[in-house]
């Protein structure tokens, strides 16, 4: 009974329905055994479900695979199966109209979305996320060029977008270099020599913050972006802020948020 508990609580953690899915299939497995496939079947059904129900609650889901350049899409459909996908009606506009500025000035660019929020229940937090609870938060991908020079298309250094860390330069604010304290900023340096070594497409990356610099929406409108890279691609603007030295990096993708 204790696995099942630690069950149920590691999928509602990762995928928030996924743990009444796991439950109903242990009510059922008495009818029919087979309870992996009853929890299979019944978490895609749920997963369906939430999809067409979101909207209920208002949230709505960014598109699991590639929709065009006026549409932003999820980096890896990972993000959908695991319902992380789900963002408010405000921000999904916001970020397809950066999606279709991007395509305007890089024509044939694509721009990637790796967590949001999950479909229902305002405060229900998306771990590992300190925020990521409402619809009203979005993190996105960078934008890459392949060793060779080429723009990668809707492609990041790692599978999920996240990890692939920028390092600070000589002379770059490094405002956590002193930092020792207890902090979720984790380099994740066991996992570096996995990843793509790929250069930061800086002219993109460039052009997507300060196009979202200069688009304020809503209130309390803020990117997360660590300042060396602020300082490294030229940048300025309030709404471009440091998220502190005890939350996670944000030199391998960005973090949006603000309030519709
Ligand atoms: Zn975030």
């Amino acid at each position: 009974m204790i696995k099942h508990g630690l069950i149920i609580i590691a999928l509602t953690v990762l995928t928030q329905i996924g743990g009444i899915a796991w439950a109903l299939a242990l009510a059922l497995r008495m009818i029919f055994g087979r309870l992996v496939l009853i929890f299979a079947i019944l978490y895609l059904c749920l997963t369906v479900i939430a999809h067409y129900t979101a909207p209920l609650a208002g949230r709505v889901a960014l598109p699991c695979l590639d929709a065009g350049p006026a549409q932003i899409a999820v980096l890896n459909p990972l993000y959908c199966a695991l319902n992380r996908n789900y963002v408010s009606p405000e921000m999904k506009s916001h970020v397809d109209a950066l999606s279709a500025h991007m395509h305007e000035v890089f024509p044939g660019t694509r721009t990637r979305a790796l967590d949001a929020s999950f479909p229902f229940l305002d405060g229900f937090a998306m771990l590992p996320h300190l925020s990521h609870d409402s619809g009203d938060q979005l993190d996105l991908a960078f934008y890459y060029t392949g060793e060779d020079g080429e723009y990668q298309l809707g492609k990041a250094k790692s599978p999920i977008g996240y990890w692939g860390f920028e390092q600070p330069r000589p002379g770059d604010p490094q405002p956590c270099a002193a930092n020792t304290g207890i902090s979720m900023r984790w380099d994740m340096d066991a996992l570096q020599p996995y990843l793509r070594d790929w250069p930061l497409d800086e002219a993109r990356t460039a052009e997507a913050l300060r196009w979202l610099a200069n688009n304020p929406q809503g209130s309390d409108y803020k990117i997360f972006v660590e300042p060396h890279l602020v300082t490294r691609l030229g940048l300025s603007g309030d709404a471009l802020r440091f998220q502190g030295c005890r939350a996670a990096r944000h030199d391998d993708h960005l973090h949006l948020e603000f309030a519709p």
